[in-house]
């Protein structure tokens, strides 16, 4: 039986230089990878991902701008990303990567300014019932807040490292929890596995992320899987068909 898995969250933009990277693609399909979230840093990066995504089906677009960059990003900027999604808003999977990180951009000003932009993507995601594919550090519950004001739908925390009290309004909430190579190694992301139920569960690569010295890729997203089975004390098999339904409810992918 071969298994179908989807990557729910990959820097995609990386595998485009003039031409898509065919070699990370067949690599994938190797590894019963058959789609791939690609997600947006910026403007940039998220029209890279969208155009690709338009002559390649394994390829499902998100467009947002991280955390990292949003707070020094201009309003102007800002203003193109989110006409990028109302133009596109038809074809699009979700919005992201998007979120607040106050671990590792420091100080309140630049907080604010997070907030401020996060607060735009989270509305026009609610307005248009768009899936949030959601990175946050050191702000969890401020996120879930935000979400929880403007009854956001779908949403999918991406590499959830904060407390399993914030995990379970995360649960009961409908959101998901998207599971990377970090499970290969740290005992926390581990710990958020066991707590989370399997319908609430995605994998990604976060690729081309290095993961404690390994350079992650889509296809990375079968290791997880493996991990996420013997964890669950499941089948491999069971697991991609699991989080394959889970994914393809989450970005409305249809296959
Ligand atoms: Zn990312």
């Amino acid at each position: 039986m071969s298994i179908k898995l989807i990557d729910c969250h990959c820097h995609f933009d990386d595998y485009i230089d003039e031409k898509i990277d065919q070699q990370v693609v067949q690599e994938a399909l190797k590894n019963g990878i058959v789609r791939i979230v690609g997600v947006g840093m910026d403007f940039e990066s998220s029209r890279k991902i969208l155009n690709a995504s338009r002559e390649n089906d394994f390829l499902v677009p998100c467009v947002g701008v991280h955390p990292w960059e949003s707070w020094k990003t201009s309003m102007e900027e800002i203003k193109k990303i989110l006409k990028l999604i109302e133009s596109n808003v038809d074809f699009l999977a979700g919005i992201g990567e998007i979120g607040l990180d106050y671990r590792f951009i420091k100080g309140v000003d630049k907080w604010q300014r997070q907030k401020e932009v996060f607060e735009l993507f989270v509305k026009m995601g609610a307005e248009y019932s768009l899936a949030l594919n959601i990175h946050t550090v050191g702000a969890e519950k401020e996120v879930i807040n935000m979400l929880n004001k403007y009854g956001v739908e779908k949403a999918v925390f991406h590499w959830y490292t904060g407390s399993f009290i914030v995990l379970q309004d995360i649960l009961s909430s409908g959101y998901y929890i998207s599971i990377n190579l970090s499970v290969t190694y740290s005992n926390r992301v581990v710990g958020i596995v066991r707590q989370t139920p399997l319908n609430k569960i995605v994998l990604e690569s976060d690729s081309p992320y290095e993961f404690r010295g390994i350079l992650a890729s889509p296809s990375h997203v079968r290791v997880v899987a493996e991990k996420v089975a013997e964890i669950k004390k499941i089948s491999v098999e069971k697991i991609a068909e699991i989080t394959t339904k889970n994914a393809k409810r989450l970005f409305s992918i249809e296959f």
